[in-house]
């Protein structure tokens, strides 16, 4: 997802435009700081030739005068699309061809917004350039209206023609089989076209508690100025609570955070009843369609069993023991003589100013990720000597990084703002991941199957980043490094696996809250993510304290106004943890087993998907193959630590 190196997936939305699978960075959560210079000379002299780093949009249209005479005539195509309506349950052929004409301008359009995106990425300053990213972003709303009527017009078809049509026209099942079942499941709940219709005309107004809340959180809140030891004055917003949340001096740290969480608490009872309206809306619209409850609800997209997501966090509350030794594990090597307190979270255990510049981020990046095999590494070799990235900062360039992989007869782009330090080898080995996926899935998928979901898509992506440490700590020089390398790998746990679980499970909380019909403040808010605040950082037990001032945290998580959306980070750790253990101790089927993954690209549900690969998430061992991998790495570091 868009991420600012360094900083966690707080700061993570949703995609930006649904339908486009633009991947973006989950956080690589490793906070890079100051140490020690070394390593890389070899490779600094060849960099210009190998790595030009910028992308070549040509390959997607030859000229921005090609882009406008493509998007006048599929903007024409898509208004047409009208024409198909009431024609599918006439025959196998007429659903086939609705079918497969719908396909061709979703794949056309898709093409010209992504040229629209990247264009506007390389510089959002320019007016052109916006201009054409409204126009492609339009373009696929008018897509979606223009075939609105789609979905009800299969459920009144029914499962039972469609079986005969897809029997007679083997190509319907083949190519749009999978789609078709998804729009037929939905059938329990669908309702009638007057219900559908005031609840269409309803979904306006039950998206505004983001809205408000944005404007409060990102405009209005009034956030404090304060001056550190060392003289620097600081207006502590949210960008920069995020940049000094994690210095070195601890009274520091203890004013950002008594400063930033106040400017919240101030506002805890509109912020709660914002929350309790994004909830209400959920509650309601599930019940509406007849939903056991919002989770259920929620989950329905993807059709993943609501059992994965309890497990998840019932195995995650298996593991605190683990976590707590983590904490303290910190709070010896930050040299905290008394009690470990919340805002010691973020500050790094180890540094290092090692540099990685792109040409040796490529070189260890094919290094560290050779057990996936020949053909992967092949995919990999090849894209990284094409031009499909655009590597280094410029003026008025998105920030973050991702890998675009919405241009299907083309190749992933990909944006990165490499800047050498350790966290871009990180976000490099990890677009890249979702580089290959993309790759695996256009060779094997057609583009009726290639859109696969965000469960499967960062599970890859994150395996590289796992791959990559291992590398490191294996190959580090220095006892230095390899702290640094094995401190960043829990911390990248401890932010991804243990607290958006605790996330998952505070929505699940707040949503049962509303189902029992019980109200919800923001003084009730606050004390439900206390308790689990504290719960899951051993406030109990002596592992680390949890100040009640900071408990308004909630407040500030935008990801709470996105439905059950988080859990999905940490199922993908999971899935990657499970298949580093698999590939580096298996043999070719187990390497294959994962490539099989990223070849079906979006041909299944992912639950099931997962499931061929050898892994059901509903069970607790994929889980526990993570925290097996947390309780190794501690043992490697108590054991340097020792040294
Ligand atoms: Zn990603």
């Amino acid at each position: 997802m868009n991420q600012q190196p360094g900083m966690t997936q707080e700061s993570v939305r949703p995609r930006p435009w649904p339908g486009l699978a633009a991947i973006m960075v989950i956080a690589a959560a490793l906070i890079a700081m100051p140490v020690e210079q070394g390593a890389a000379e070899e490779v600094n002299g060849e960099e210009s030739q190998n790595a030009p780093g910028e992308w070549d949009l040509s390959d997607l249209y030859a000229l921005p005068e090609n882009w406008q005479a493509e998007y006048e005539a599929i903007s024409n195509e898509v208004a047409g699309l009208e024409d198909l309506k009431g024609t599918l349950g006439r025959d196998a052929g007429s659903m086939l061809a609705a079918f497969d004409r719908i396909s061709g301008v979703k794949k056309a359009a898709l093409r010209l917004a992504v040229y629209a995106s990247l264009k506007f990425d390389e510089n959002r300053g320019d007016g052109p350039n916006g201009e054409r990213k409204d126009l492609g972003e339009a373009l696929l709303v008018r897509l979606d209206s223009a075939t609105s009527w789609l979905a009800p017009e299969i459920l009144a078809i029914g499962p039972q023609q469609v079986q005969v049509f897809e029997a007679n026209e083997p190509k319907l099942a083949q190519i749009h089989g999978f789609a078709l079942d998804n729009i037929l499941r939905g059938k329990p709940h669908t309702l009638g076209d007057e219900a559908e219709a005031v609840l269409a005309g309803a979904g306006d107004v039950l998206r505004q508690p983001v809205n408000v809340r944005d404007i409060l959180a990102d405009a209005e809140l009034p956030f404090k100025t304060v001056k550190l030891s060392d003289g620097t004055e600081v207006t502590l917003d949210q960008a920069n609570y995020s940049k000094y949340r994690q210095v070195a001096n601890r009274d520091d740290r203890k004013l950002v955070f008594d400063t930033f969480w106040g400017a919240w608490a101030g506002f805890q009872k509109t912020l709660g009843a914002e929350l309790a309206a994004e909830i209400t809306g959920n509650v309601y619209q599930a019940r509406i369609r007849r939903f056991p409850n919002a989770l259920a609800a929620a989950l329905f997209t993807d059709n993943m069993p609501e059992s994965v997501y309890r497990q998840l966090v019932a195995q995650v509350n298996a593991a605190l023991p683990s976590f707590h030794r983590y904490l303290r594990l910190r709070r010896q090597l930050l040299g905290i003589t008394d009690e470990l307190h919340y805002y010691d979270i973020y500050p790094s255990m180890f540094a290092s100013d090692r540099k990685y510049p792109l040409a040796e981020s490529r070189r260890i990046t094919l290094e560290a990720l050779k057990p996936l095999g020949r053909e992967y590494r092949d995919l990999l070799a090849g894209g990284l000597e094409s031009s499909w990235m655009h590597a280094y900062p410029q003026d008025g360039k998105a920030s973050g990084a991702y890998m675009n992989g919405s241009a299907y007869d083309v190749h992933p782009y990909l944006l990165l703002n490499h800047n050498d330090d350790f966290s871009s080898l990180s976000t490099f080995a990890h677009e890249w991941g979702h580089a290959v996926h993309t790759l695996l899935t256009t060779k094997n998928q057609p583009f009726e199957k290639s859109d696969y979901s965000t469960f499967t898509a960062e599970t890859g992506s994150i395996m590289n980043e796992m791959l990559l440490q291992d590398y490191l700590i294996r190959t580090a020089k220095s006892r230095e490094d390899r702290l640094f390398f094995i401190g960043g790998a829990l911390e990248d746990m401890r932010a991804t696996f243990f607290r958006q679980t605790m996330f998952a499970e505070f929505q699940l909380q707040v949503h049962e809250v509303l189902e029992r019909g019980e109200a919800l403040s923001g003084d009730r808010l606050t004390q439900m993510y206390c308790d689990l605040l504290k719960h899951y950082h051993g406030h109990d037990q002596g592992v680390m304290t949890v100040d009640e001032p900071y408990c308004v945290e909630w407040a500030f998580i935008p990801h709470f106004y996105y439905g059950f959306y988080v859990y999905q980070y940490a199922t993908s750790m999971v899935g990657a943890a499970y298949f580093t253990d698999q590939i580096v101790n298996g043999g070719k089927k187990e390497r294959e087993n994962f490539l099989n993954l990223l070849r079906a690209g979006g041909s299944d549900y992912p639950y099931e998907l997962y499931r061929k690969a050898g892994l059901d998430m509903t069970q607790p061992e994929p889980y526990q193959a993570l925290v097996r991998r947390f309780d190794r790495l501690m043992d490697e570091l108590e054991k340097l630590v020792d040294q």
